[in-house]
């Protein structure tokens, strides 16, 4: 339940930049030398200058414009709780809330979390041939198919705004860039190109979230991102949201994503929300969690301060204390 400290913040930067063995700034010159992504991967990308093969049938129509600029003055986001969801089921009451279909119902919940309305969403199933296109469907929830690519609309939003945008996406699941004619190997209409990372989804897209976990286009080149620098937070919540869906190849796990942290220790798991109560397991410090539900249990002081809250992570329950979620409260169910 407890947000993130700048400290623990700066250290999963330094993290992150350390993985690749060099800052971002020092590869900027030679991305391909340093991608992340295989041969059989970058042949995936789609091609960012003419002819553009990842939007070639957009239209990047939005509906009626409202003025909900000022929801983009901060970065804030909410912790979504992923909805369980089943492949092939029949049509259920979830659907009625989904903002447009064509969205998984857990990335529809997460543009709620980060404040999008139904009517910047100008893409999610396009019409491309599904050979190449990064908009053709990803696969059926509830006998419903859905893509989990999705592109949005910037307009009435300023550039700061922008960016606000960008920081609330990310940090509720989305592998997101803002598409700026002429910027970062992009040619082409302005707007957002978003992938939801708790869902399955085809090839072409993990490669793309492998690049944005990396700090890069997923464009052809694979260039380093340049138009906005994601925070640690951010980051950590897209590769949570990735893990939970085996990096893209399952529809995902249902739950909120957490970090361990305790300075080192692995942090036990219990069988009740005790700190009495039998060890039945582990998990290494800076490790990500999949909390399912919380209660309130023994008092803990941990890395985040004092708490009574604990964490079901399916195999038992964790001290909240120790684990960061990116978001103050209670962030899933009450477990019953
Ligand atoms: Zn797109």
């Amino acid at each position: 339940m407890r947000r993130m400290t700048k400290a623990l913040a700066i250290a999963m930067f330094t993290v992150a930049v350390g993985a690749t063995g060099c800052s971002v700034e020092e590869i900027e010159d030679d991305p391909l030398e340093e991608s992340p992504l295989t041969a059989e991967e970058q042949a995936l990308l789609p091609d960012g200058l003419a002819p553009d093969h990842e939007h070639d049938d957009q239209v990047l129509v939005p509906g009626p414009a409202e003025d909900d600029a000022a929801t983009f003055d901060d970065d804030d986001a909410y912790a979504p709780l992923d909805v369980e969801v089943v492949d092939d089921a029949p049509p259920s009451a979830l659907y009625a809330a989904l903002l447009k279909s064509g969205l998984h119902p857990r990335a529809s919940d997460a543009l709620r979390a980060a404040g999008v309305a139904g009517w910047r969403i100008t893409q999610t199933i396009g019409n491309a041939p599904a050979s190449a296109g990064y908009h053709a469907a990803d696969g059926s929830v509830n006998g419903r198919t859905y893509c989990a690519a999705v592109d949005l609309s910037t307009s009435g939003l300023t550039e700061t705004q922008i960016h606000n945008l960008l920081e609330k996406l990310a940090k509720v699941g989305f592998a997101v860039w803002y598409r700026k004619d002429g910027r970062d190997g992009w040619r082409g209409a302005n707007h957002i190109h978003a992938v939801y990372a708790n869902s399955k989804m085809k090839t072409q897209l993990r490669a793309q979230v492998r690049s944005w976990l990396d700090g890069r286009t997923g464009l052809v080149g694979n260039g380093v991102y340049g138009w906005h620098k994601f925070s640690a937070t951010a980051k950590a919540a897209v590769k949570g949201k990735f893990s939970q869906s085996a990096n893209g190849t399952t529809n995902g796990g249902a739950g909120v994503s957490g970090r361990v942290n305790t300075s080192g220790a692995p942090l036990t798991v219990r069988k009740s929300a005790s700190t009495s109560s039998a060890a039945v397991g582990s998990v290494p410090d800076g490790g990500f969690v999949t909390i399912r539900c919380q209660k309130r249990g023994t008092s803990v002081t941990g890395t985040y301060g004092t708490s009574t809250l604990w964490d079901y992570i399916g195999t038992g329950y964790v001290a909240d204390a120790y684990v960061a979620t990116g978001s103050d409260g209670q962030v899933a169910p009450t477990c019953q």
